[in-house]
């Protein structure tokens, strides 16, 4: 664990215990040292320091302020009464339970509790009068509480609004809530905002924070819910502005590091950079060459580039690739690429030893591959030219950074379809340039390119990545006929069949993408089976299907893979594997069946396969209708954007409509969301602000600006910045 958290302090462990907070008061961050249940159950929800109790936040409240009266009571309302308990009785139907009456004057109310405890059975006995609180039930034999919480009668009100947390099990909510007020109670809330950068009238962050834990009950209800209250507008800006410090102290960090500076004259007409473009069968977009440019213009700075290339689903990302790689060769180095899956990876292998390797071979040089599945032999001599840097270009799927490989000069690592990618896989990464460097310089970082065909929408990239150069590909190679897209009930099977029969008529080839339908990959499996029998019976002996599934050993699935690119199979039925980066331009329909059930970029993606040629392309979306005969609501906009836009950008920001940015960014970055509390499409005036603030609290104040970060990421902070 990073140590970073010398401005905050942890949370308490040399004061003495306030009493009943046993989770918050004794939480050292240590997993395992003689740690309680109750602080196990803390850590999980984040809660080790006094910062993280007080950075909880409520989910809803409870007003406990007042007492109401029974006959004013709706059904179904959850109510606190006060009265006098007249009759008590335990009675078993079906189960033990313990049934008391209770008259508050206005009326009277049955309390039933299966679980108690004979002090209970005291508390209740006739004549005693209780507070009770709970949901109001209007029962054929009048109205019942199912399990009040009861408390003795004539306790002070509480002045504000009860919080309720986000729990877990194993951890009660009072426990919970006790906790985070000891937490709040003792956490170092100072404004950390000089004057001179707080906006007018902003509340300050423990007033804002002690407000949202406890409001007052006269408070407008809605302003909590949808964050608009002012105390909330204070809490997500320093939250903004806590992670643009990051990504801005990020950003300056690797300011300072140093990078092999590359820059070969790559318009030399003996470089490998203007041979390959020589060589190309066409000429590269002007959105490609001036990516291209761009990512030049990095590799020529000694601090390593950081760069997302985005383009849309066949915009030519592998081009760029291939020329940023030629130029760091020309340059004197290697470069690494790497793909999340075997499959995509030998597509790019495929795609990039004909292009370079012929080249290359001048030079006694050439591309290698590297992939977990490889037989050891073959490895070993791939990992031997790596090192000895006769492997120009090294291009796999993790197995690039397994720790046995060295590299001779690394310079520059792609990674295609970054979000896939684990941080601790890109930082590994990192590490295999430091080995190449000569011994007692500063460490060299390589470059690193990153490449995604689900773009971020282009405000979100610039705005909230503060730490990422952007190259987006907004133009797609000539000669593409638009995809057309269609919804067909799922009860039309048959008028889809006939449609492969017309595109295989022509010498098209078809995808048939069977949805993940149950957890288990065997129950995928024979469903998928099940679908490829149902075609090669559909479309007669002479079509040759193919099936593509997750569980077969790799070598199958590349043959399978090979077989369908060489067009010796006509159909590939498969399941989502193809959904990255697949490139065969011969195939011009798509059917997914059940697309109803799949996500919106997903879908995108999936559609991406076609349309990469010249033909005529079609995407079928053939969908079902659950019990109640509707699709979903969510379902049903996914699919209606898919027949509205091919632009993936649009995609992208329907996405996000249906999502929610912080699912959005999240699932894509890190598996977490990144911001608890902002939102970035209603938050944008927010986040404005937190970018401005930003570089001059970092200037200025630097101390400040270290632990409003310290504040809000923790140990999170350095996961942030890889
Ligand atoms: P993606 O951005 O989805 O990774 P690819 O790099 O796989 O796209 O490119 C899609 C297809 O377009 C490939 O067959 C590729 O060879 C071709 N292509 C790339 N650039 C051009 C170009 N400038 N002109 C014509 N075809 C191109
Ligand atoms: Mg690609």
């Amino acid at each position: 664990m990073p140590a970073r958290q010398k401005a905050e302090k942890p949370a308490d462990t040399s004061k003495p215990k306030a009493a009943g907070t046993a989770g918050a008061s004794a939480a050292s961050g240590a997993p395992g040292s003689g740690e309680s249940a109750t602080q196990r159950a803390l850590r999980k929800l984040g809660l080790v320091r006094d910062i993280d109790f007080a950075l909880y936040l409520p989910m809803r409240y409870e007003d406990e302020t007042r007492l109401q009266q029974l006959a004013h009571a709706r059904d179904g309302e959850t109510v606190q009464v006060e009265g006098v308990i007249v009759d008590q009785e335990v009675v078993y139907r079906a189960r033990r339970q313990l049934l008391a009456t209770l008259d508050d004057g206005t009326d009277t109310v049955q309390l039933r509790f299966f679980n108690f405890y004979p002090s209970q059975q005291k508390q209740l006995a006739p004549g005693a009068r209780v507070r009770v609180r709970g949901e109001v039930r209007g029962g054929f034999v009048g109205r019942t509480m199912m399990q009040p919480v009861v408390k003795a009668a004539g306790t002070p009100l509480p002045l504000a609004l009860t919080p309720v947390y986000s729990t877990i099990a194993g951890l009660a909510q009072p426990v919970l809530r006790r906790a985070v007020q000891a937490g709040l109670a003792r956490a170092s809330l100072d404004e950390l905002l000089p004057d001179a950068l707080r906006p007018h009238g902003a509340w300050g962050l423990r007033e804002a924070l002690r407000f949202l834990h406890h409001p007052a009950p006269d408070v407008a209800m809605a302003a909590l819910e949808d964050r608009s209250h002012p105390a909330w507008q204070r809490v997500k800006a320093d939250e903004l502005l806590a992670q643009q410090l990051s990504q801005l102290q990020a950003r300056r960090a690797r300011e300072a590091q140093r990078a092999p500076v590359l820059r070969a004259d790559a318009a030399a007409p003996e470089s490998l950079h203007a041979r390959l473009l020589a060589a190309l069968p066409f000429s590269p977009t002007g959105a490609q060459a001036r990516a291209d440019a761009e990512i030049a213009a990095d590799l020529a700075r000694v601090r390593p580039m950081h760069r997302l290339l985005q383009g849309d689903v066949g915009s030519g990302k592998t081009l760029v690739a291939a020329l940023a790689a030629a130029r760091c060769i020309d340059a004197g180095f290697q470069c690494a690429l790497m793909a999340p899956t075997e499959i995509l990876a030998s597509q790019h292998f495929g795609k990039l030893v004909g292009w370079l390797d012929p080249l290359l071979a001048a030079q006694g040089r050439r591309v290698a591959w590297l992939t977990g599945s490889q037989k050891k032999k073959e490895r070993d001599a791939m990992t031997a030219a790596v090192e000895s840097g006769e492997a120009a270009l090294v291009i796999g799927t993790h197995a690039v950074i397994s720790e046995k490989v060295r590299f001779a000069r690394l310079a520059l690592a792609i990674v295609d379809e970054q979000h896939r990618f684990g941080v601790a896989q890109r930082l590994a990464l990192r590490g295999k340039a430091a080995e190449a460097a000569p011994g007692g310089a500063q460490p060299l970082e390589p470059h690193l390119l990153m490449m995604s065909a689900t773009p971020i929408p282009r405000t979100l990239a610039m705005g909230y990545y503060a730490d990422l150069d952007v190259s987006t590909l907004d133009e797609l190679p000539p000669g593409r006929t638009p995809i057309v897209t269609k919804l067909v009930a799922e009860h039309r099977r048959d008028e889809v069949i006939d449609r492969i029969q017309g595109q295989l008529a022509q010498g098209r080839q078809v995808y048939w993408v069977c949805p993940l339908i149950e957890e288990s990959e065997a129950v995928d499996l024979r469903n998928a089976t099940a679908t490829r029998d149902e075609l090669a019976e559909a479309l007669g002996e002479a079509v040759r299907v193919g099936l593509l599934h997750s569980r077969m050993p790799t070598a199958e699935k590349q043959a399978v893979m090979a077989d369908f690119s060489a067009g010796t199979l006509q159909v590939l039925v498969s399941t989502t594997v193809i959904e990255v980066g697949v490139d065969v331009p011969n195939a011009s329909l798509m059917v997914i069946e059940h697309a109803e059930r799949f996500g919106l970029s997903q879908l995108h993606q999936l559609r991406g396969r076609v349309g990469r040629g010249a033909a005529a392309s079609a995407c079928v979306l053939l969908y079902a209708t659950g019990d109640s005969g509707r699709v979903g609501e969510a379902a049903r906009a996914r699919l209606r954007a898919m027949v509205e836009t091919a632009d993936g950008f649009e995609i992208a920001r329907r996405d996000l409509e249906i999502r929610g940015p912080g699912e959005f960014l999240g699932a894509r970055q890190s598996g977490a969301p990144l911001l608890r509390f902002a939102d970035l499409s209603s938050d944008a005036h927010l986040l404005a602000w937190a970018r401005d603030v930003a570089p001059q609290l970092l200037d200025r104040y630097p101390e400040a600006a270290q632990r409003q970060v310290d504040r809000w990421l923790g140990t999170r902070a350095e996961y942030l910045k890889a």
